[in-house]
């Protein structure tokens, strides 16, 4: 395994390998100036919404699915969107289950560095290869003009206090990766009149603590933020940074701000030919709760088809794995709670479906979507045979092949309230 493999600290290998990032990672423990946080983190991603967050357990059926059809899939990392190490469970599992079934790929993370010490010999055991700090200052008196706060524990700081803690964090976390071998890349956010002039003094810190690359990464102004109005640096600003941090620090000078659902070559991103593949993942259940979960729901009218939409069933077929162990048969019919109640009603129905792992409709709307996934029932809008959709659903949980191309217009031909099938 070497450092080859890897896109962002190998240019000659970006041809040749890809990267898939894991979106397991919602929460973040500091405030950035540049930050809004219906985007994607911007240490290691352009703005942009990840089109889903994953559990563990969903993430590694993710990866699944990825390293089947990207087989050139070298680096398998985590980097939001929001920080890694502010969600240390959900990142450290995801890795130990990644490790598990792919140990030959590299592992990456990107993370500003607060929560990170704490966890530097559990990284180095589930095999992290490499990983990113994002530091844009290491004089907190510059660091205070980027950072709002930084929670440790339940201790919020703020200004000069956030930035000192979050500074002297991020020495930590360089000083503790480099000693453990794991290979560190530098990310420095430069902010025109803020830390431009400052990025040598990042450069040259992190080249004494061992750092292989620092990416100085130009600010990308974001909306509703304090950096909206700033300037995004211009290539010549930024080229003529990268040659004097240079002197101290290789320069990464590839860099594609990807997304934290980032999938394939960093020159031909596949994250929107995968999203739907990722939006599937983040409904599946985990086994031991399939295990609970043993039926499916379907909404029809003869028992071949899936052809009623969720608002107009009044009473669901329960399908499950035959006895004879071939096949699907109806178990049973279920009525669905009283329409009307708004919100209540599919509340109320994910608990009358609740030994089901599913229910398949032919059509709905997000609102009754969304509240009965809350309540723990994925709802899937398919088209097709019953058995041909259960038969997809219990070996791979992809149902993509059956997806009802255009969802009936809520309240065209139903019953509801025009508020998504209420
Ligand atoms: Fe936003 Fe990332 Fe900064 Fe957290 S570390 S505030 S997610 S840019
Ligand atoms: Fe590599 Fe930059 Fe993309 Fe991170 S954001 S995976 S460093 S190209």
């Amino acid at each position: 395994m070497t450092v080859k493999k890897h896109p962002c600290f190998d240019k000659s290998s970006i041809g040749q390998c890809g990267r898939v990032h894991l979106p397991v990672a919602p929460k973040c423990n500091i405030k950035c100036n540049y930050c809004n946080r219906k985007y994607d983190c911007v240490n290691e991603s352009r703005p942009g919404v990840t089109s889903s967050v994953l559990k563990p357990h969903q993430a590694l059926e993710y990866l699944h699915k990825v390293m089947a059809a990207a087989p050139n899939t070298t680096v398998v990392g985590i980097a939001g969107p929001g920080d890694p190490m502010a969600n240390p469970v959900e990142t450290l599992e995801t890795m130990r289950l990644a490790k598990e079934h792919y140990p030959d790929l590299l592992f990456c993370l990107s993370s500003n560095g607060m929560n990170m010490p704490p966890y530097l010999d559990r990284l180095k055991e589930l095999g992290v290869t490499h990983a990113t700090i994002t530091m844009n200052a290491v004089d907190s008196d510059i660091g205070e003009k980027i950072y709002s706060w930084a929670r440790d524990g339940k201790v919020i700081y703020r200004k000069g206090n956030a930035a000192k803690v979050l500074i002297e964090r991020q020495l930590e976390s360089i000083k503790g990766l480099v000693e453990r071998g794991i290979i560190v890349k530098v990310n420095t956010i430069v902010v025109p009149g803020v830390n431009d002039h400052h990025v040598e003094e990042v450069a040259k810190v992190a080249g004494e603590l061992g750092a292989t690359l620092q990416n100085c990464i130009p600010l990308y102004p974001t909306a509703d933020t304090p950096f909206a109005a700033v300037p995004e640096p211009t290539h010549a600003m930024i080229k003529e940074l990268r040659k004097v941090a240079g002197v101290h620090v290789t320069q990464m000078t590839h860099c594609k701000r990807c997304r934290a659902d980032a999938v394939g070559l960093l020159e031909a991103d596949r994250s929107g030919e995968f999203a739907e593949t990722l939006s599937q993942c983040s409904r599946l259940l985990p086994t031991s709760e399939n295990e609970s979960r043993p039926y499916v729901a379907v909404a029809t009218r003869e028992g071949l088809l899936v052809n009623m939409h969720l608002g107009e069933t009044r009473t669901f077929q329960i399908w499950g794995p035959s006895p004879s162990g071939s096949g699907f048969c109806k178990i049973m019919d279920r009525a669905a709670p009283a329409s009307g109640g708004g919100a209540k009603r599919w509340a109320a129905l994910a608990d009358v479906l609740k030994d089901c792992r599913a229910v398949l409709v032919a059509a709905m709307g997000d609102t009754p979507r969304l509240l009965l996934e809350e309540n723990g029932l994925p709802a899937h809008a398919v088209s097709g045979f019953i058995t041909d959709n259960l038969d997809a659903l219990y070996r791979t949980g992809d149902l993509s092949a059956f997806s009802a191309r255009k969802a009936r217009a809520c309240g065209g031909g139903c019953s509801g309230g025009g508020e998504g099938c209420g």
